[in-house]
């Protein structure tokens, strides 16, 4: 019978060892496989530490300076100078959308909120001289770039701009703006050419005209704005233009002063911007990286008094928001507070007849 045959043969000595040594190895094996699988971070050997901080920093870097950079790319990197406030929402689509547009360009960038958080009126200009003074060190051009214009083109170009500015948004693209002297919106321009212009002027509080202003600097340095050619998408399919007028109002309110001082600016400039870093933050939004630079402003009131509303003109700008109902109340209530001013005034009017009267007869 063979089984009878292996149980002799389990008596001999060597072949009961044999046995023993085989059981032992599965056994040994068994309790190394069920143990529990340790993290690196458990481990307290400060090496393998490191080597996680390592890791953590390539995924998300907490400063700018260590933002996944492919220098095979390219020599030249690029600084999207965004000038914003209170755009939350258009900025969320925005640094994403951007982020993966350039990479896709292999254009090598980062991309910078300049956030205005002080209470004066908005200044695009300014808040575009401080972007380049933070983002100099780092890049060798500027992209100044709306926040709620997204570029929907491959073909569109962010590469460096050698020859002078290069005007992306260009007026037969824009979905807006048409005039030929048109730069707003998005302009490259590479560091030695705005450094040489003195950047933009700083006078320009409120909506619009940094822009015309800007171009009127170009022109006196006899530079040249070279734009997109063989661009077909036209200007509706060339741009998004998230900007929603009746959500959004513009503050477009110019003082007579004001107006008058819209000419070209000799006098101001990236050399005399003057502003307060409150704080800088590096922001991850679907893991696209922005670095957000909260800017407080100064204004001197009394070379540029209009970057302060009065309260008066305030009041009026943010009635347009209101339901037409609640404009009328607001209203009223602005004409009642008129007569009882007028009532005031008839009052003293009187009395001072009187005493004027008074004095005559005596
Ligand atoms: N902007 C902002 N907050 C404001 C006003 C303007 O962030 O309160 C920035 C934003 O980047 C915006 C750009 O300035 O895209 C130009 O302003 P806007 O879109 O109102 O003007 P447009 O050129 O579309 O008439
Ligand atoms: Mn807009």
């Amino acid at each position: 019978m063979p089984i009878y045959h292996e149980m002799r043969l389990l008596r001999t000595p060597w072949v009961r060892c044999l046995t023993l040594c085989v059981l032992v190895t599965v056994v040994i094996t068994c309790l190394l496989a069920f143990q529990p699988i340790k993290s690196q971070r458990d481990c307290a050997c400060p090496e393998k530490n490191v080597m996680d901080l390592k890791l953590e920093k390539m995924a998300i870097a907490s400063r700018v300076e260590d933002l996944p950079d492919n220098l095979s790319w390219g020599p030249h990197r690029l600084a999207v100078i965004v000038p914003f406030r209170d755009r939350f929402e258009q900025l969320q689509k925005f640094v994403p959308y951007l982020h993966r547009f350039l990479n896709e360009q292999k254009v090598r960038h980062i991309i910078y909120i300049v956030n205005q958080v002080d209470n004066y009126r908005f200044n695009r200009a300014s808040l575009i001289n401080v972007g380049f003074l933070q983002s100099k060190q780092l890049c060798d051009y500027i992209a100044m770039h709306d926040v709620d214009l997204l570029p929907l083109n491959a073909n569109l170009s962010y590469a460096y701009p050698e020859r002078g500015p290069f005007h992306i948004a260009a007026p037969d693209l824009h979905p807006k703006y048409h005039y030929k002297t048109f730069v707003g919106g998005i302009l490259l321009v590479a560091n030695k050419h705005f450094q040489k212009l003195n950047g933009m002027s700083n006078k320009f509080w409120g909506w619009g005209r940094e822009d015309d202003e800007f171009y009127r600097r170009i022109i006196d340095a006899k530079m040249n704005v070279s734009r997109p050619v063989g661009i077909t998408t036209g200007t509706n399919g060339t741009f998004l233009h998230m900007h929603k007028k009746d959500v959004r109002s513009r503050d477009m309110i110019r003082t007579v002063e004001q107006r008058q001082n819209e000419k070209r600016d000799r006098r101001t400039g990236l050399d005399t911007v003057q502003f307060n870093i409150e704080s800088k933050m590096l922001l991850h939004i679907e893991e696209a990286p922005c670095l957000v630079i909260n800017v407080q402003l100064h204004c001197d009131i009394s070379f540029t008094p209009w970057c302060d509303m009065p309260d008066r003109i305030k009041g009026l700008m943010s009635i347009r928001n209101l339901s037409p109902e609640k404009q009328r109340t607001w209203l009223q209530q602005q004409l009642d507070n008129l007569d009882s001013i007028i009532r005031m005034k008839e009052k003293m009017d009187d009395t001072l007849e009187i005493k004027a009267k008074k004095i005559m007869d005596t």
